[in-house]
This record gives structure tokens, sequence and C-alpha cells, in this order.
């Protein structure tokens, strides 16, 4: 399959290095060659690998029921020293199983001995920085931190090392604080399924933020991705407003590259896609926008957010962009509020008000259901929220003669860790299918909005993916081998609504709290005290 899908792509800028006496190493997107294109990571990955002189770095993708070849010299991923692996979707971890099985590479790390050449199989993103526990079976090592600031290192000291036997590699490997190897941790359990202890006590990985510019940018433009022929810039990593249930908010700190936006504006292609949470905090981003235009590029923009609309922006894009993303996350003001975004019902309708005034932008209006302590009125709120947007539209757009498209998108929340809610529960199935169920009914009555929705199973899946801790390898192998949710979790040693049905206690210990990351426990604690009063703060 993957090598069908490298004849019949369209791509600029791939590097073919010289295999000879160099080492070769292997990114593996755990998804498709479409969605793992738009992934800046791993452009940034590819570039600073083969940057190296004596590394040569190709690419693989997952196919489903496919052997993953690498696009570059179609070899086995058996061929290369190390595969890297890249994370920013926690229902990705599904198909590492499949793409190591497939591979013929043993799948659990302790199968892999010193005896025959097998590739050192080494993860990182965001989800891993996170939490790489439900995982830990299948990976050497976990590079926790950003690839600027780890990569050259981890790289120099494989090149001394290679020659060694794998164990003695991975013991050199793993001297770095921010590497972590799984075999280095026992993890002990209380009877009730929680953690007790981590062995030794003292435990640590510290993840290694990058604090310098350029942030990631695109190596290669392919026609067969998300963002086809679009030059695509970091502009910002982290985002400065922290909303408690957002991972990107808080395992990393903000950070802003202008700089590579400006020198966007260079490059000989007329497409430029922003990336970045924290897009919407950009105060420079009207000048930004002006620049861009005198030089004829046309920017694209991520989600926004609906209180820091650009509207100088809206204005410049108006004739060549359709459509504009909002999170509004919550149909109520108090559960907004306590989520980090205290917007009002008037200011959202007068915003989007202003919007129509521009141009008619179809919108997508993604919110959330299953939030901590959400009540049916909330969920209404949605609704009649709802409600409101497509009235503004019909009354704006009526002597247009014609109608923007709306569209309500709804996910159901799933606590993250390393998040402020990492110690809340996840709504229950039953209750999430019920209200998808009730909104999709009013909202299609309404007539003019689509409705559209997350996968409520593999909503909950990611939501066990995400708490979860080492003992679900078993559960994630089944869900690779195609077995279905109900009989995963009747045969599962774990109860799978441990993860995600929960409230934890302040004090429990989480799997992931070896890690080190930008905000401390405590710190996020008090961010989770402070949402809970928000909450009760009617
Ligand atoms: S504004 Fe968006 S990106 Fe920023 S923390 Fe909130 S949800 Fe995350």
């Amino acid at each position: 399959m993957i090598r069908k899908v490298r004849e019949v792509i369209n791509e600029k800028g791939f590097i073919k290095k010289n295999w000879r006496n160099r080492v070769p190493v292997c990114i593996v997107y755990p998804d498709s060659y479409f969605v793992g294109m738009s992934n800046l990571a791993l452009h940034l990955l590819y570039c600073t690998l083969n940057g190296i002189e004596d590394i040569v770095c190709e690419r693989a993708f997952f196919e489903k029921g496919s052997e993953s070849f690498s696009l570059e010299s179609k070899r086995t991923l058996s061929s290369f020293e190390i595969l890297f692996f890249t994370f920013s979707y926690e229902l990705n971890y599904i198909n590492v199983a499949s793409i190591l099985k497939n591979s013929g590479i043993p799948l659990l790390r302790k199968e892999r001995n010193d005896k025959e050449p097998i590739p050192i199989i080494v993860a990182g993103g965001i989800t891993v920085i996170a939490n790489p526990e439900p995982i830990s079976d299948f990976f050497d090592l976990f590079i926790m931190g950003d690839v600027e600031a780890t990569i050259h290192e981890f790289m120099d000291s494989y090149l001394q090392a290679r020659e060694k036997a794998r164990g003695k590699i991975l013991e050199e490997l793993s001297k770095f604080p921010w590497v972590y190897n799984p075999s280095f941790l026992k993890i002990n359990y209380r009877d009730d399924g929680k953690v007790s202890s981590f062995e030794p006590s003292d435990f640590k990985v510290k993840v290694n933020y990058y604090r310098g510019e350029p942030l990631g940018r695109s190596v290669i433009l392919s026609t067969d991705t998300e963002f086809a022929n679009m030059y695509l810039v970091e502009g910002t990593r982290g985002c400065p407003s922290r909303c408690p249930f957002c991972l990107m908010g808080n395992v990393y700190d903000f950070r802003v590259d202008e700089k590579s936006i400006y020198e966007a504006a260079e490059k000989n292609i007329d497409d430029i896609g922003l990336l970045g949470g924290g897009v919407s905090f950009l105060n420079t981003l009207p000048r930004i926008i002006g620049y861009l235009s005198d030089r004829g590029k046309n920017l694209h923009l991520p989600s926004l957010r609906i209180d820091k609309i650009p509207y100088e922006l809206l204005e410049v894009i108006k004739d060549r962009v359709k459509t504009l993303t909002f999170g509004i996350e919550a149909g109520s003001f108090r559960l907004r509020r306590a989520i980090g975004k205290p917007i009002s019902d008037e200011e959202i309708i007068s915003n989007i008000e202003k919007i129509f005034n521009i141009a008619g932008f179809n919108l997508k209006l993604y919110f959330m259901i299953g939030l901590p302590d959400e009540k049916m009125e909330d969920i209404e709120a949605i609704f009649e929220l709802a409600k409101k947007i497509r009235h503004v539209a019909v009354k704006k757009m009526a002597p247009r003669g014609f109608m923007s498209r709306l569209t309500i998108h709804i996910s159901p929340f799933v606590p993250k860790p390393g998040t402020p809610l990492q110690w809340t529960r996840m709504d229950n199935l039953d209750s999430l299918e019920e209200k998808t169920k009730w909104l999709r009914s009013k909202i299609k009555k309404l007539g003019s909005l689509i409705f559209t929705h997350e996968s409520i199973k593999y909503s909950f899946i990611q939501a066990i993916l995400a708490r979860g801790d080492r003992r679900l390898g078993f559960v994630v192998q089944k869900l690779a081998e195609g077995d279905n949710l109900r009989k995963i979790m009747l045969e599962s040693p774990v109860n799978l609504g441990f993860y995600v049905y929960r409230e934890r206690e302040r004090d429990e210990i989480f799997p992931w709290d070896f890690i080190e990351g930008t905000r401390s426990k405590e710190d996020l604690y008090k961010a989770f005290e402070i949402f809970l009063s928000k909450l009760k703060n009617e």
C-alpha cells in the first residue's frame, strides 16, 4: 500500500540521501500519509535528522492491513537502526502494535534482545510527554521534550554508542534526564488498582523544552495532505490561555515565532497556513497580515477564539477564505467561564454579526459535551446558542440571497493528564450518546445547520489511553487486532471504567507523576480548584 502511495503523491522538497556509510533512521507516523504530512513535528524531525551528515532519515506511515515501508527508498522498517514514532493523538497508539507486528519487529520491549539486529524503537510527541505509560511496554525509549532541544544530543550519543550491544546502547541513551527508559521504572499498585509507589521512589524524567526560534515549518510540500500545497508555519507553541482542559495550553509554555511567518512571505508559494493554538493571542497579527497580503500571499488560520477575532484579517482574506473555525466549547456562560472562555452569549452573537458584516463566511463551531458538572440546561444552551447563531446568519444573508454553511461540531470532553482537569471523570457513554442524540435531533429540526460529532466510542478509548497506565498494553494489542470494545472490556485484566469514570483524590499518585513538565502538580491542582470555584459561582 505504502509503495502505491509513494508513486501517486506529488511532493516537493523530500530528501533522498545516499545510504552508503550513513546510519539509517526512519520517522514512523502512526497514521496515514494524508494526516501525517500535515504534522509539523514530522517535518521538523525529518529536516533535523537529515541535517546531520552521518544520518539518512526516511519516512513511513500507517496504512491499514499493510506492512509499512519507507517512502524514500521503500525499505522495510527492520532495515533501519532507529524508528522514531511521533504522537499527537492517543488513538494512534493502537496503530503501533500493527506497524511493529507487520514489520516483523517484536512488539514488546522485553522480547527485543541483543542477539538480533532490531531497530531501537523510540517515541515522542505531545501525548507522550503528558503520559507515555499505556504504550511503555512497546517502546525502548521515549524522548520527553521538543525535537529542537533533544535530537542532536540524542543522535550524537547514539553515533558514539552504536557499535555496542543493544542493551548497552539503550543504557547510554538513557543518561539524559529527558530520556525515559521504561525498563528503569517499576510501578507498584494498590489492591484498588491505584498506583502505590514508583521504584526507585525518586525516579523523575524532566521534559526538555526548546526556548528559541524558529519553531516548526514545512519542509516538504505535498498535494496529498489536508493542507495541500500550503506552506505551514508554527506561529505559536503552547498557549497563554491555559484553559484547564487543554493539553497544548498546559504541557507547553507559550512561545511565538514571528520571524518564520515573515520569512514565509519570501517563499515561492501563495498559501501560508499558520498553526498554533495560541495564534489568537498574537497581538501583532494585523501587521503580519498586512505584510503577507502586500506580497500577494493567502494566509490560512487555525481554529480561533471567538473572543479574539482578528477582524482586520477577515477583511483581507474575505475573498479567498470561505470557512472560519471557532472553539466555543460550551453552551452556557457558566461552563465557558470555568473552562477559560468567559464570553457571554450576547458577545458571541455580536461578534458573529461583525463577522457576517465583513462577508458571508461559513462557520464551523466546536463544542464539548460531558464537561464536569454539566447539566441538561448546559446542553440545551448549546442548542439555544446554535439557534441564535442561525438566526443572525439568516438575517445577515437574506439580503445577499444566499446562506452561509453553519456547522455545529460536538466532541465528548476527554480529561487529559498534565492538565488541571486530570482529577475529573469523563461522562459515561450512555449519557454522552443521549446528549448527542438530543442535540442532533433538535439541531436537524431547525434546518440550515449541519450537525457533526466525534465518535463516542473512540472518545471513550481515547480517555482510557490518555490517563492509562502500563497495564493497558493488552488492551492496545486487542484494539489493534480489531476486537470489539465490549469484548475487550470483558476480557481486560483491569476494569477500563477505572481509568475513565473516577474522580481522583487530590493526593492520588498518577502513573505519569514522575514526569516533570512546565507545570507542577500543585500548580495544576490550584488551577483545578479555581475551575471548581468558577463552576459553583453561578
Ligand atoms: S485558547 Fe485554545 S489552545 Fe489556548 S489553552 Fe485554550 S483551548 Fe488550548
